[in-house]
């Protein structure tokens, strides 16, 4: 038997089953339809909260829209958080409809189109440039429409984010400036008349490890301090990055926020005089929404082959890449999984819970341990509140995609 990835806190079992928000997984699952992706509005809630207890109050929080920009739930976050950060046009369309005011949106991302910024600067969301080209084809932009365009540098760190699951800074990169180059930029944007917004330095993500973000936010505060003495001009703002990461797999423990917390009112107490009047603000996707989510799909089919058991569902992959390992990781290993409908019930067997699709790719759970389950049974994928429906192939064998539903939206 292999292990299962820990089960997030915060569900619970109503009549043997699991129950998001207070709802049956069935009752849900009866009027949505499956598969189903649930969102727990206030889960989300609970861990803004518990971000804003941990935290210096000087820090703002930002949501990094792609990991989840479920409508619902991106209105939900935005009467949470301070600012949203997007990364593409589509998603500024969809901050928007959210409710989002732009001057609290800023856009990061490689491959900006004139268009694109354009509509960034006619609404005055902060563009972080992610090169000297997109500066100037920005600034003409500006020029263009008549308006000051807000600009700020994404720099490419020299430093990136120990046990991250994906290296963002460090080395050549496709995002944003090498340090090196920020300071002669940043002067070229001061002159050019265009609103200076400051940086934006975000060195990786998913990591687990208080010491390590500790660190690396320490060396982001000295890098930004450089830059901006270097630059002769003092930073408006400056976004942290993220990093914050969750537990998703066997022996993963959740990250100890307050240790963060205290490591970063350290470093704001001992700030150097060009930061003194600086915004600082962090910017998170799945660990403010990736545990709030579950993903539920329907046993189709109950099979043994050569001695082993398959629970055959009605979702897979094509909705949840990340649970069948195939999106960043390298060794395979089992997301947090249940029979809903048998929630809480001891192992009674071995099986192996895979998708609708016809690939050995499609693989939910591997030979976890599992209350025997039929046909009818719900399976619950949990974790599948980042990165899910919106990072999934889902064209992929013309199944469709699955339903979404928020529970307990802010009223
Ligand atoms: C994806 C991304 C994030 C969010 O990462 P999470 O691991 O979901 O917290 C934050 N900032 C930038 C620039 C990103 O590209």
């Amino acid at each position: 038997m292999k292990p299962l990835g820990p089960i997030p806190s915060g569900f619970a079992v109503i009549d043997g089953e699991l129950a998001i928000g207070g709802c049956k997984a069935s009752d849900l699952v009866a009027e949505a339809g499956s598969p189903l992706f649930v969102y727990d509005g206030a889960l989300v809630t609970a861990r803004v909260a518990a971000l804003r207890a941990a935290l210096p109050e000087r820090l703002g929080l930002h949501y990094a829209m792609k990991a989840n920009p479920f409508a619902p739930l991106l209105r939900h976050v935005a009467g949470l958080v301070d600012g949203f950060d997007i990364a593409s046009g589509g998603e500024l369309a969809m901050a928007e409809a959210a409710g989002v005011l732009a001057a609290r949106i800023s856009f990061a991302g490689p491959g900006k189109r004139d268009e694109d910024l354009e509509a960034a600067i006619s609404r005055g969301v902060t563009l972080n440039l992610e090169s000297a080209r997109e500066a100037e084809r920005a600034l003409a932009i500006g020029e263009r429409l008549g308006c000051a365009p807000r600009l700020a540098i994404r720099v490419n760190p020299d430093f990136d984010l120990k046990g991250s699951g994906m290296k963002m800074g460090g080395g050549a990169k496709p995002f944003g400036v090498d340090a090196a180059a920020v300071p002669a930029l940043a002067r070229r944007i001061i002159a050019s008349g265009a609103e200076w917004r400051g940086l934006h330095i975000y060195a990786g993500s998913q990591t687990l490890d208080a010491a390590a973000i500790a660190e690396m936010q320490a060396a982001t505060i000295a890098l930004a301090a450089r830059l901006a003495e270097e630059s002769g001009a003092a930073l408006p703002a400056c976004n942290l990055g993220g990093g914050f990461g969750i537990p998703y797999f066997p022996g993963d423990l959740p990250l100890d926020l307050a240790a963060v917390g205290a490591a970063l009112g350290e470093q704001f107490a001992a700030l150097p005089d060009v930061l003194h009047g600086t915004a600082f603000c962090i910017e998170l996707g799945r660990y403010l929404v990736g545990e709030a989510g579950v993903y539920l799909t329907r046993i189709v089919d109950r099979k043994e082959s050569h001695g082993e058991v398959f629970l055959v569902t009605d979702g897979g992959l094509h909705h949840q890449l990340a649970a069948s390992g195939n999106f960043g990781t390298v060794v395979r290993r089992n997301y947090p999984s249940a029979i809903a409908t048998k929630f809480g019930l001891a192992p009674e067997e071995e099986a192996s819970i895979v998708g609708c699709l016809c690939t050995p790719l499609d693989r939910l759970a591997d030979k976890g341990g599992f209350p025997r389950a039929e046909e009818g049974d719900l399976v619950a994928v949990f974790c599948a509140g980042a990165y899910g429906a919106s990072a999934s192939p889902v064209h992929f064998l013309g199944h469709g995609p699955a339903a979404e539903r928020l529970v307990n939206p802010r009223a």
